[in-house]
């Protein structure tokens, strides 16, 4: 690890002040995919800061894009609430992956790691059939890897971009979904990450932003046609977070190193403040939500 770490870890009782700490984020770059282990300040996912309280006790999820980001603190939150979980990312990602796991084994839960590229059909079948012989079945599975490769003219934007952004936010999610459902029963919850881009798409962003309106769709219209069967599905859209997606060709370097400044509350969000809304969906809690999609933007709304 080479970055400092973010915030000091949450105190229970303290009163947290949203704007803080201010942010200091060196310009920096990274070859697709990026690692978090090598971002300074290194994202906070939860390690130290998230406290779970049994709110999924037992339960059996896989989270895509599991080793960092989002997905990383999801599986630890999920880790911390009592469940067991299975992380698929890509295999250059293995340095990051094993920290993931590392910290759900410390809780004592199982953890299950499967490298490989969802932009492959038959790995996505792979994928579901590995998770759920190894966690003995299904209950959460949280879509959320995800490509973003910034391009600021329609007319570089290759074939080859669009195809790969398309296959890794839209075709994956239809091909794990796909393989998990007949796998989960009543009580089961599907959760796809979108972005706050499905809203507000910016100029630079336009094979990603599509693929991340699409995704909201994927959870409206999945959550009806689901809902007969007792699984509910919900999207998640997140504005700004601090992730190797953004400093790894999501942005602009110079744009990478201001992301969030333009909220409101002036910072890009980390990981770890996510996690509770990816917490909230998959627990029983959630037992009445379904076809919604959550933001958290960082004060600029969806
Ligand atoms: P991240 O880079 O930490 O996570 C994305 C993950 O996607 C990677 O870790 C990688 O494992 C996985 N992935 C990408 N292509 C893959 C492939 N072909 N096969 C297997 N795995 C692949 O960044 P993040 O920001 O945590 O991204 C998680 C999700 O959040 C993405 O869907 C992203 O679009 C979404 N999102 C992020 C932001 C933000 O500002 N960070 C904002 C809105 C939405
Ligand atoms: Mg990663």
């Amino acid at each position: 690890m080479s970055g400092k770490p973010f915030r000091p870890p949450f105190r229970a009782g303290a009163l947290q002040d949203p704007r803080l700490p201010e942010p200091d984020f060196p310009a920096q770059k990274q070859q697709m995919p990026g690692l978090a282990t090598r971002m300074d300040p290194l994202p906070d996912h939860g390690e130290q800061s998230y406290r779970g309280s049994g709110r999924m006790a037992g339960k059996r999820c896989l989270v895509t894009g599991g080793d960092s980001g989002i997905g990383a603190a999801a599986a630890i939150a999920f880790a911390r609430e009592g469940a067991d979980v299975a992380i698929n990312y890509l295999p250059e990602e293995q340095e990051d992956a094993d920290a993931i796991i590392a910290v759900i084994e410390a809780e004592g839960r199982k953890a299950v790691a499967i490298p490989g590229d969802i932009r492959s059909e038959d790995f996505c079948k792979t994928l579901v059939s590995r998770a759920v012989e190894e966690l003995g079945g299904l209950d959460v599975l949280v879509n959320n890897a995800g490509r973003q490769q910034y391009c600021e003219t329609l007319e570089e934007l290759t074939t080859e971009d669009f195809d790969a952004t398309m296959k890794t936010n839209i075709y994956a999610p239809f091909w794990i979904t796909r393989a998990a459902v007949p796998h989960m029963g009543e009580g089961g919850s599907i959760i796809i990450t979108s972005s706050t881009q499905a809203f507000s798409p910016a100029a630079h962003l336009f094979d990603y932003a599509q693929s991340k309106a699409a995704n909201v769709a994927f959870a409206q219209s999945l959550a009806k046609q689901l809902a007969p069967r007792g699984i509910r599905v919900n999207a998640v859209c997140p504005g700004p977070y601090w992730t190797a997606l953004q400093i790894s060709g999501g942005q602009p370097t110079d744009k990478a190193a201001q992301h969030g400044a333009n909220q409101p509350l002036g910072r890009p969000g980390q990981p770890v403040e996510i996690a509770p809304i990816y917490v909230l969906l998959a627990s029983d809690e959630a037992s009445y939500i379904t076809g919604e999609y959550f933001g958290s933007v960082g004060g600029g709304g969806l």
